[in-house]
């Protein structure tokens, strides 16, 4: 059965675009109504929209890196999309805010997932991301370039579509666990200790010991708790440190027994 577009993907098509390069969000915008993108410094919010009848025109914060308006904008589109008629005054925690995950119906997810699917489109990024061998930050990275978007939001659309069960996890500088994601080969009942574990090369990038690390093999317990004696069983644990002193590990099996026994 063929797997229903997204709205935002539909978007995309209807204007025959197939390529992450040509995905231009302000024709895209103009196409959708919106009459002017603009930047402007904004106080207590990263961007809004303002509309009246089938017009609009949107604002971003001046002052974020070039991904984070471009998430933004996609952000915003979302609203234009499904919550017309409705003012959208968006904070920054309400932009891509992976902390606190909101539900599949809150306005601010349903205007993010517009955006992660209008900046990655499943059509494009999951074929990409079939191709390659392993999941890395090497490979996100090069999304990362690919599709102008920030790290964490490329890091989580790779997850969903990893070519390996993985885990993505983010800890604050303080070695707290804030959200994780694990992928759909991954059981729901795995959760990466909330403290971050020192016996992890992940604690070393926190602790500014080192900047970034490889994917390097761990016992699975320095992750998980250690009730189905997991020290037996080994993943890949990778590492690079974000904004805010926080870190994003990617955790990765290249063999699912551990998996399967847990299953
Ligand atoms: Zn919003």
């Amino acid at each position: 059965m063929r797997r229903r577009l997204s709205h935002a993907e539909e978007l995309l098509q209807s204007y025959g675009i197939e390529r992450p390069e040509d995905i231009d969000l302000e024709t895209l915008a103009f196409c959708c109504g919106i009459q002017d993108v603009r930047e402007e410094h904004l106080d207590g919010c990263e961007a809004q929209i303002i509309g009246h009848k089938d017009k609009a025109f949107i604002i971003v914060n001046s002052k974020s890196s070039y991904e984070r308006k471009r998430f933004s904008i996609g952000h915003e589109l979302g609203h234009w999309h499904h919550h017309r008629g409705q003012p959208a005054i968006c904070r920054a925690d309400e932009i891509g805010n992976f902390d606190v995950r909101f539900s599949a119906i809150h306005p601010e997810r349903i205007a993010d997932d517009f955006a992660s699917n209008l900046l990655m489109p499943e059509y494009m990024f999951s074929p990409l991301v079939r191709k390659c061998e392993h999941a890395c930050f090497d490979a996100i990275l090069e999304f990362k370039k690919r599709f102008n978007t920030s790290i964490t939001a490329t890091a989580l659309r790779f997850v969903e579509f990893s070519p390996e069960p993985c885990i993505l996890v983010c800890y604050d500088h303080n070695g707290n666990r804030k959200w994780f994601k694990p992928n759909s080969d991954v059981p729901s009942k795995l959760f990466p200790h909330e403290r971050l574990d020192r016996d992890t090369i992940a604690y070393d990038v926190l602790m500014k010991k080192q900047n970034s690390s490889r994917p390097n093999s761990i016992p699975a317990d320095a992750w998980f708790s250690n009730d189905n004696d997991l020290s037996r069983y080994f993943i890949y644990e990778e590492t690079i440190r974000i904004h805010d002193g926080r870190i994003l590990t990617l955790l990765t099996w290249r063999n699912e027994r551990m998996l399967e026994n847990l299953f």
